[in-house]
């Protein structure tokens, strides 16, 4: 008999223990795998289909194109979770398993944040993306204001990328002298994990006019006005609003009582939850590291570690070691590089590489390399 392995959610951490439970034990495991989507985006993509870099078709690679021993996928939304049972209902039906990884990512809630669905745009969705591929061209005068909205939010350098990139893009179409750019952030500086590149990204703002404005948190927008109020009691006059908007859990995860405080708490080492073979990963979780695909993916690794010497004939695994490269976008056809260590010593820590030609190369093969091992092309 085969065990099985239900994964929710086909992204980062889906996507990667799907195929390294595929390599390392098709013969012992059936997984399914369920995401709500037809198709998986790189969280990068977006910034390349905002600032009209590639089209939404382009970043799309489809589900369907999976094609792996031992995994089944199935285009579902996930409607409830047991996880005393191991039990998932779903809109197409009920899935039992033996071992259930909740890899389903975090939530964006722009709702929490009066006025912005009247005022704002959010980048940090898929439709909110493509809607402004459509906007920026418009936008040849005035104030832009780019926000980072809650605490917690997906992939740190990101905010600081896009300020960059509208940099770019405004220069490009001539109007940058026309135009104003601010980053309000609710973090005291754009990297916290390490300094130097905090400060090289402080440098670059400066370089090309971009105010950066830090533990600044927004708590509404006035659309009539284009003003936003901060937490602070200062006021910001914005002619174009692009949000990080707060995250939260999905509502199925919520409503599991599988998170405490917001998030899942997970044992650091192995990413089991605290309901026996009930696993979590990424953006989901509450692990000690930031919220980043290159993290999910490692936790993700680790699950298969676990699993393969549960299962398997693996070694004792190794317990998560919270490393990873995270590139940071500074335009002008440069990317940066941050070699970070969250768990390795007394305190995370972050190298910093200057930003480089050779680094795009780097980062345009980690997208096309996760892209050929998770769909075969
Ligand atoms: C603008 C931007 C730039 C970024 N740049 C980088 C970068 O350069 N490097 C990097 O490492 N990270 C980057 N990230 C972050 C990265 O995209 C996320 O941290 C990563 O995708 C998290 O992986 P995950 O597996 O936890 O969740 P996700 O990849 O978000 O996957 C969760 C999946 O669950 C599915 N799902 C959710 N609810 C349900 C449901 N009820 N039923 C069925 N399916 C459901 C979703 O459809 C989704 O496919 C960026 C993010 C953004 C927004």
């Amino acid at each position: 008999m085969t065990t099985r392995v239900v994964i929710l959610g086909a992204g980062f951490g889906g996507l990667e223990l799907a195929t390294r439970l595929s390599e390392e034990l098709a013969d012992e495991v059936s997984v399914t795998l369920i995401d709500k989507n037809e198709s998986f985006a790189f969280g990068f993509s977006k910034l390349d289909v905002m600032f009209g870099r590639r089209r939404p078709e382009e970043v799309r690679c489809a589900y369907s194109d999976i094609a792996k021993n031992g995994v089944e996928f199935r285009q579902e939304l996930v409607t409830s979770i047991d996880p005393t049972a191991r039990r998932v209902v779903t809109d197409h039906g009920t899935y039992d398993a033996d071992i259930l990884v909740v890899a389903l990512g975090a939530d964006l809630d722009p709702g929490a944040t009066p006025g912005l669905e009247e005022g704002g745009y959010d980048f940090y969705s898929r439709d909110g993306a493509d809607r402004l591929r459509d906007v920026l061209p418009s936008f040849t005068v005035g104030d832009a204001v780019i926000a980072v909205l809650g605490p917690v939010f997906k992939c740190p350098p990101a905010p600081s990328e896009a300020a960059f990139l509208l940099h770019d893009f405004l220069t490009e179409h001539g109007v940058r002298n026309a135009t104003t750019i601010k980053l309000l952030t609710t973090l005291p500086s754009p990297i916290p994990v390490s300094p130097d590149a905090s400060a090289r990204i402080l440098a670059g703002m400066a370089e090309r006019d971009i105010e950066f404005w830090p533990e600044s948190v927004v708590t509404s927008l006035d659309p009539s006005q284009k003003t936003a109020s901060l937490a602070d009691g200062r006021t910001i006059n914005y002619d174009l609003f692009l949000a990080v908007p707060i995250h939260r859990v999905p509502a199925v995860v919520e409503q599991s009582g599988l998170a405490v405080d917001g998030w899942i708490p997970v044992d650091p080492a192995t990413f089991e939850t605290r309901f026996p073979d009930v696993y979590a990963v990424g953006d989901v979780t509450s692990a000690p590291v930031p919220r980043a695909g290159v993290f999910a993916e490692g936790q993700a690794g680790t699950v298969a570690d676990v699993l393969v010497a549960r299962l398997g004939a693996g070694a004792n695994p190794k317990p998560y070691q919270g490393t990873a490269s995270c590139y940071v976008e500074f335009g002008g056809g440069k990317v940066g590089r941050v070699d970070v260590d969250f768990l390795g010593g007394p305190a995370p820590t972050g190298r910093f590489n200057e930003p480089s030609v050779e680094f795009m190369g780097e980062k345009a093969l980690f997208g096309s390399s996760r892209r050929k091992r998770w769909f075969g092309r």
